[in-house]
């Protein structure tokens, strides 16, 4: 298996997991940019919100909801959500993420 993320959720590789259900797992980004930095991932395979089919639309808001929940155990007062699509839209790891960014102060879209 060569995608970094399924290996994380397949536990063959480490991470600082912060949290894990049947559907998601969130753990820190390895390359902060923030103060905090947490990436939520599906555990099925999914290579990019371009790739979503309308049956995980439950899928894509429990993503949304885990993101919520994650900020508030945290006690965040505001935060960033970003999800990357594609080469052009900054996408790196072609599994799914939500990156959760918070501690800075966000100017820019
Ligand atoms: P993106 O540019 O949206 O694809 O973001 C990919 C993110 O994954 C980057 O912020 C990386 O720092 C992060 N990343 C890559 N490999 C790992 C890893 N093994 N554990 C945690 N975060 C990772
Ligand atoms: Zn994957």
């Amino acid at each position: 298996m060569d995608c970094i993320f399924c290996n994380i959720v397949q536990k063959n590789t480490p991470a600082a997991v912060v949290y894990e259900d049947d559907l998601a797992i969130a753990f820190k980004d390895i390359n902060p940019k923030a103060p905090t930095h947490l990436l939520i991932v599906p555990k099925e395979h999914l290579t990019s919100l371009a790739h979503a089919v309308p049956e995980q639309k439950e899928l894509l808001g429990h993503l949304l909801l885990v993101v919520q929940m994650l900020a508030q155990e945290k006690n965040l007062p505001g935060f960033k959500t970003i999800i990357n699509t594609g080469k052009e839209g900054g996408q790196v790891v072609d599994h799914l993420h939500l990156h959760l960014l918070a501690g800075h102060k966000f100017n820019e879209v």
